[in-house]
């Protein structure tokens, strides 16, 4: 085993590896960026190396910051986590030349596999099926869309050098293709330094079925079967499963054989994964699945793999790297219960997925589950990296059980002030397309309407920040006020203001579970994954407000009751004094926001009331 690992990544990826590294005891070297000194994966290594700015571009992605880091340290080996330099063949050589162990994939592989139409011509040399399409040299549009043509509509313009979706255009109308074309190049360009393309046929009912492979120094690959990737956003994924649903063991045995034939194609040594596209229209069959893409290194998703074999694929990588054989054969590896990953976002789907960014105020992840995160409460999501704050990875005997404790975690997330994607997950999770098992790439653009949370608060949300502002043990005001009003439950309405917006709100002794804290700028509700900001309505909303405006007085903070100005029924004119409260030691006067009467009168003189309580209530006069 090696001595000492530097882990050249941060967040989530590198507190796993530091994990894994610490149980074999292996000595950890964590680098970090300015915006990362204080992150937990710099507190978990033994010793930590500032290697530059915020930007990835002037540390995380720095070669020569990396190995001087590994230089100054001693450290034996480097891990290149996932994305920065992890399918970077040049910083692979690199890492080796300077004396370094690389517990990555080979240079040689990486770029094999790192052009996507060079791939493909490998692996139909190999004989795998791949995605029908042109791979060609010549790029004049001319060419690309006669080559469409003569695949047919809809094909998938993709950058060459692609990944991570970028660039991906769908065509379904051949008057597109020339714009499509042009967008595709221009971010291909932008985000690969290389605008070529190729084109796909676009595959209907598309399923993301991909495998994972490992080999080692000594000839030996095996698979460690598939996962399910279908549910995405943007060619970005949100959900990942292992196993895929409606597999069977023949397409099983089928596409993993592949991937394996794959992987021997390229000399692979390490974690790597096949993806395959297949066409999901008539159930999972092996001459419907096509080659996609490889990536050479550790993928995301990879707990679901490591949960349903019971393998840590950190540990394998790291022994393969020490020059040890696969620590199993493949007959050794069997599938158990079902497993699932979400990817818990820094983002708000209201606002069309838009990142947030900010201070982790309150973050509570789900006990009881695996959570993978390089986050923690007090910390920040800075603009410089991936929103991800952290993966809920749930095992079950069965999907059904993992889908359902998928969903609970999700809705027990408790994110403030950053807005996260919580509640779309659990949602996602509980939908009943996704508990059968009917997922595509398009799931969640078909159900969105659905998975994503109204911009206002749903009834639940209302009933329990209604339930939050009053207090709940006997002898408090809404006690002596029920005492009041008797057997007028319907009457039992408070105002409070949620999101910003005044609500009046009829309390529901049934109000869903929810949770809400105090924060230093307020109240926040969680619920369901949700998180909404609460609290009693503001004085402006009392006097003038849209709350006044439907009539309804309440107390804008709590207090007592010392005048009752008004008798039940009364006329009364915009402007004049109803109520008189004393509160943190002061009398305020709450007055009419419009001419009318007196339709409710639930003041009573002398008593006390928390805030929200509706006092008066004038209907409008009429005209
Ligand atoms: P893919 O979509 O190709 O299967 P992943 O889902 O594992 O790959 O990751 C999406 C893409 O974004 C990959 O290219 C990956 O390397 C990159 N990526 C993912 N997370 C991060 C991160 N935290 N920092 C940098 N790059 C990342
Ligand atoms: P990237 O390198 O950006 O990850 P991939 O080639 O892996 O690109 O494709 C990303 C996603 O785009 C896939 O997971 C799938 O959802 C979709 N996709 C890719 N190729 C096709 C295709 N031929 N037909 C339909 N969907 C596709
Ligand atoms: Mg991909």
């Amino acid at each position: 085993m090696l001595n000492s690992l530097l882990i050249a990544n941060r967040g989530e990826i590198a507190c796993r590896i530091i994990r894994t590294a610490r149980r074999l005891g292996v000595r950890t070297v964590a680098v970090h960026s300015d915006a990362d000194a204080r992150a937990p994966h710099v507190r978990m290594a033994d010793e930590a190396v500032h290697i530059g700015p915020s930007p990835a571009r002037e540390s995380y992605l720095v070669q020569e910051r990396i190995l001087a880091a590994a230089a100054a340290t001693g450290a034996e080996a480097i891990h290149p986590g996932y994305g920065f330099l992890s399918e970077n063949a040049g910083f692979a050589e690199a890492v080796q030349a300077a004396g370094l162990v690389w517990v990555g994939a080979p240079a040689a592989s990486i770029r094999a596999m790192g052009l996507k139409d060079a791939a493909k011509q490998r692996m139909i040399a190999a004989q795998v099926p791949v995605t029908p399409g042109y791979l060609g040299a010549d790029q004049s549009p001319e060419r690309l869309r006669a080559e469409a043509e003569a695949i047919g509509w809809p094909v998938l313009i993709k950058a060459v050098a692609g990944g991570g979706g970028k660039g991906m255009r769908r065509v379904d109308d051949p008057a597109d293709f020339a714009a499509l074309l042009e967008s595709c190049r221009r971010e291909a360009a932008a985000s690969f330094g290389d605008d070529r393309v190729l084109i796909e046929k676009y595959i209907l009912s598309p399923r993301h079925i991909e495998v994972q492979v490992f080999g080692d120094t000594h000839g030996n690959v095996v698979h460690l079967f598939e996962r399910d990737c279908s549910l995405q956003r943007r060619h970005q994924k949100v959900i990942e499963e292992a196993p895929a649903p409606g597999m069977d063991e023949a397409t099983r045995a089928s596409i993993c054989a592949a991937a394996v034939k794959a992987a021997r194609a390229v000399d692979y040594v390490g974690a790597g994964t096949i993806e395959f596209i297949a066409d999901g229209s008539a159930g999972l069959r092996a001459d419907r699945i096509w080659f996609m893409e490889m990536n050479t290194r550790l993928q995301v998703e990879h707990p679901v793999t490591e949960a349903i074999t019971g393998q840590d694929l950190v540990e394998w990588q790291l022994r393969v790297a020490s020059g040890e054989p696969l620590p199993r054969r493949q007959e050794d590896l069997r599938i158990r219960g079902w497993a699932m990953e979400a990817r818990l976002y820094a983002e708000n789907p209201a606002t069309g997925f838009l990142p947030s960014t900010g201070p982790l105020e309150r973050l509570r992840l789900p006990r009881g589950i695996r959570v993978d995160s390089g986050v923690e409460e007090g910390g920040e999501v800075t603009p410089f990296y991936d929103p991800m704050i952290a993966k809920l990875i749930v095992q079950a005997e069965t999907r059904a059980a993992a889908a359902a404790r998928l969903a609970r975690a999700a809705a027990k997330v408790e994110v403030w002030p950053v807005r996260t994607n919580a509640a779309f997950l659990a949602r996602a999770a509980a939908h009943p397309d996704f508990v059968a098992g009917h997922v595509d790439t398009g799931f969640i653009e078909r159900h969105l309407a659905a998975l994503v949370p109204a911009a206002d608060p749903s009834a639940a949300v209302c009933a329990a920040a209604a339930a939050a502002l009053v207090p709940a043990r006997s002898g408090d005001p809404w006690t002596d006020l029920t005492g009041f009003r008797a057997n007028a439950p319907a009457e039992r309405r408070i105002a409070l203001e949620i999101a910003g917006q005044p609500h009046l709100v009829d309390l529901d002794a049934d109000a869903p579970a929810a949770r809400a804290i105090a924060t230093d700028e307020g109240r926040v509700l969680f619920s369901a994954g949700e998180a909404w900001a609460f609290g009693p309505p503001r004085a402006d909303d009392v006097a003038g407000g849209a709350a006044a405006s439907d009539g309804a007085i309440v107390a804008p903070m709590p207090g007592r009751i010392v005048t009752v100005l008004v008798a039940d029924g009364a006329t009364v004119a915009k402007g004049e004094r109803l109520v008189v409260l004393e509160a943190m030691k002061m009398e305020q006067a709450l007055v009419a926001p419009f001419n009318g009467i007196v339709a409710e009168l639930k003041a009573r003189e002398g008593g006390q009331v928390a805030e929200g309580t509706l006092l008066v209530r004038i209907a409008p006069a009429d005209g």
